[in-house]
């Protein structure tokens, strides 16, 4: 499983994946962080089609096309505001596995994710990436699809940290 996951640091709206998965919020209808950068990049379209979609639960995602991005579709995940409750990490676990399910769904080979809710949304960063890395090892472990996985990190710190949780499962799978 893990032989499919890459790390990039980067901007996720360059990449040439079939699928970017946007860091949204409930009401999909745009905001600052990675999602103004995917709405910038991919045009005034993306806006017109998130309205169609009525929002988004916490946890849960919804795909549309994506514009004038190099990418197929942007999958817009809605991340929990961290609160420290226990439900955080089940929502974000959430975030993940609706996205890859919606990747399979539709045919993506590949996708590529940000690191949702560590930003404006406060989620420690430590954690979030165990949590993104446990939910997506179970997912590939289960299903077929998607071939490739991407982390895409904005700052060197983040890329840094997901290096390091992937070598100790790397480690741990040797032993
Ligand atoms: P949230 O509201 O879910 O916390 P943010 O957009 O504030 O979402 O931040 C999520 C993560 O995305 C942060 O680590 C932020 O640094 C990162 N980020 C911001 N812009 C981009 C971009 N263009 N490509 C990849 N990651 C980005």
């Amino acid at each position: 499983m893990l032989d499919k996951i890459e790390l990039y640091q980067g901007d996720i709206t360059r990449l040439g994946v079939d699928a970017i998965v946007n860091a949204a919020n409930r009401s999909l209808l745009g905001g600052g962080g990675v999602d103004g950068a995917i709405h910038r990049a991919a045009g005034p379209e993306l806006l017109q089609e998130c309205r169609t979609l009525g929002g988004c639960e916490t946890g849960s995602a919804k795909i549309t096309k994506a514009y004038r991005l190099p990418a197929r579709f942007v999958i817009h995940a809605v991340g929990p505001i961290y609160s420290g409750s226990p439900q955080d990490p089940l929502r974000l676990a959430g975030c993940y596995r609706t996205s890859l399910r919606l990747a399979l769904e539709n045919d993506v080979a590949s996708i590529a994710f940000p690191a949702i809710s560590c930003g404006v949304y406060g989620y420690p960063i430590a954690d979030a990436v165990q949590v993104a890395l446990d939910a997506t090892v179970e997912f590939l472990a289960t299903h077929d699809a998607p071939a490739r996985v991407v982390f895409a990190l904005f700052s060197h710190q983040f890329f840094t940290l997901y290096q390091r949780a992937l070598a100790v499962r790397e480690e741990g799978r040797r032993k």
